[in-house]
């Protein structure tokens, strides 16, 4: 480094940044196409309807090459569903990370059911198969195992520990819309998967959510619960005497606007998801080896991939950079012209929401309402998942091949790492 220049742009130097990066972050993509279908269920009248929603669910399972699909009005909704479906009810537990989006477990709640939370991985950010199998208990119903930022699980251990117990296994795939566990698509290896498709998320198509199972008893079960249209079509001997009303009182169907855009958005996430892959490679790529930093995606001969590459993440390694607090990296790397910022999802067993709040007037905290053992966690009883927000920051999501625009991004990172001595001083 020149004796009194930095490198730096927080210290005075040029961004690295300086290639306009147009529309290389814009999501979703909609074209005349999605238009073109929103504009025939809005002139056919048919928002209400849920045969486009048909369509949609036929197209997504065939593409996961299982039996049944079900939309939902929301991802929230789907995962509420399929707990049910699962048998989760008054004084059972559910078992789910602490570091995702609060509807991979808060849904329990509304089923008399508590949430006890597993550990993380610190390489990977989710579960922790052995963590979690200790956490397994007589009252446990179901497992929800997140691939969080779309890196997948260890499906095989999880599967293997839940199948000894007894317990069903729902996926959350909200963050991973095709991506791959040892090469077979995650939302196939659980015995449910449920997810979000808003807006948001790899997978947009508007609000909505999507549940699969290979189970016949299950998906029927899960639509019962909140598609009180769909009532007639159940099998189940058990389900017969209470057709034309939805068990949960809810109602969970897909708008027809967001299945008709999930359609065409479906049609092309092939070649978007590929172009993705191919950028967010390349980005980690070009930080192969640099000290602090570590890529938050499976090994590249495993078979496994982030798909989508939603929420996408980098991992930090305070100890290889002298201790450089996260948040002055991450200053400096905005410095550099890229957006970025420490942490994730705030840990939730941590929130008072789960240690505190009676929400349903059992005159004690609801987390405890039907259960006689307290399954609060406290500070440090889940140390991976509470130092996360420490050993993570966000990356951008390039959604397609620029390698200028992508390798300027990169050395903004690379730059605040390589630079960490002149940022701590
Ligand atoms: C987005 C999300 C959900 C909820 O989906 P909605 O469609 O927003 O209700 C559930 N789980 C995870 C991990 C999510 O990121």
């Amino acid at each position: 480094m020149a004796d009194n220049a930095s490198r730096l742009a927080i210290h005075g130097g040029p961004k690295a940044v300086q290639t306009d990066t147009g529309d290389i972050f814009t999501w979703p993509i909609i074209t005349e196409e999605d238009e073109q279908a929103v504009l025939e269920v809005l002139r056919a009248g048919t928002m209400s309807n849920w045969d486009v929603t048909k369509l949609f669910e036929q197209d997504f399972a065939e593409w996961h090459g299982v039996e049944h699909c079900l939309g939902f009005n929301t991802g929230t909704a789907a995962l509420h569903a399929a707990m049910w479906a699962c048998g989760v009810g008054v004084g059972d537990e559910i078992i789910a990370p602490s570091l995702t989006y609060w509807a991979s477990a808060l849904p329990a709640f509304s089923l008399g059911a508590t949430i006890v939370f597993a550990d993380v991985e610190r390489d990977t950010l989710v579960l922790d198969p052995a963590d979690l199998e200790h956490r397994i208990t007589a009252r446990t119903k179901a497992i929800v195992p997140v691939h969080y930022c779309g890196y997948p699980c260890d499906m095989d251990a999880i599967m293997e520990s839940a199948e000894r117990h007894g317990v069903k296994v729902i996926e959350d795939v909200s963050h991973a819309h095709g991506a791959r566990y040892k090469g077979r698509l995650v939302g196939t290896l659980g015995h449910l998967a449920a997810m979000s498709v808003m807006s948001g998320k790899a997978l947009p198509v508007g609000e909505g959510g999507l549940l699969l199972t290979n189970d016949q008893a299950l998906y029927e079960k899960s639509f019962v619960f909140g598609h009180y249209e769909r009532t007639s079509e159940a099998t189940l001997p058990e389900l017969q005497e209470y057709k034309g009303l939805p068990w949960g009182g809810h109602k969970y169907r897909m708008h027809q606007l967001s299945s008709a855009v999930g359609r065409v958005q479906l049609r092309h996430y092939g070649a978007r998801l590929e172009e993705i892959q191919k950028s967010m490679n390349y980005f980690w790529d070009l930080l192969e080896g640099v000290p602090g930093l570590k890529a938050h995606r499976p090994p590249k001969d495993s078979g496994s991939t982030c798909g989508g590459w939603y929420a996408a993440h980098g991992l930090y390694r305070p100890e290889e950079l002298g201790g450089l607090p996260i948040a002055r990296f991450c200053e400096a790397v905005r410095a550099e012209g890229v957006g970025t910022s420490p942490g994730a999802n705030f840990p939730l067993h941590l929130h008072p929401l789960l240690n505190t709040a009676d929400i349903y007037g059992h005159g004690k905290p609801t987390r405890l309402a039907n259960t006689d053992r307290d399954v609060r966690q406290p500070a440090g009883s889940l140390p991976v998942t509470e130092k996360a927000g420490s050993e993570i920051y966000s990356i951008p999501w390039f959604k397609h091949y620029r390698p200028q625009v992508i390798e300027e991004h990169a050395e903004a990172f690379r730059k605040a790492a390589e630079c960490a001595d002149e940022l701590r001083a």
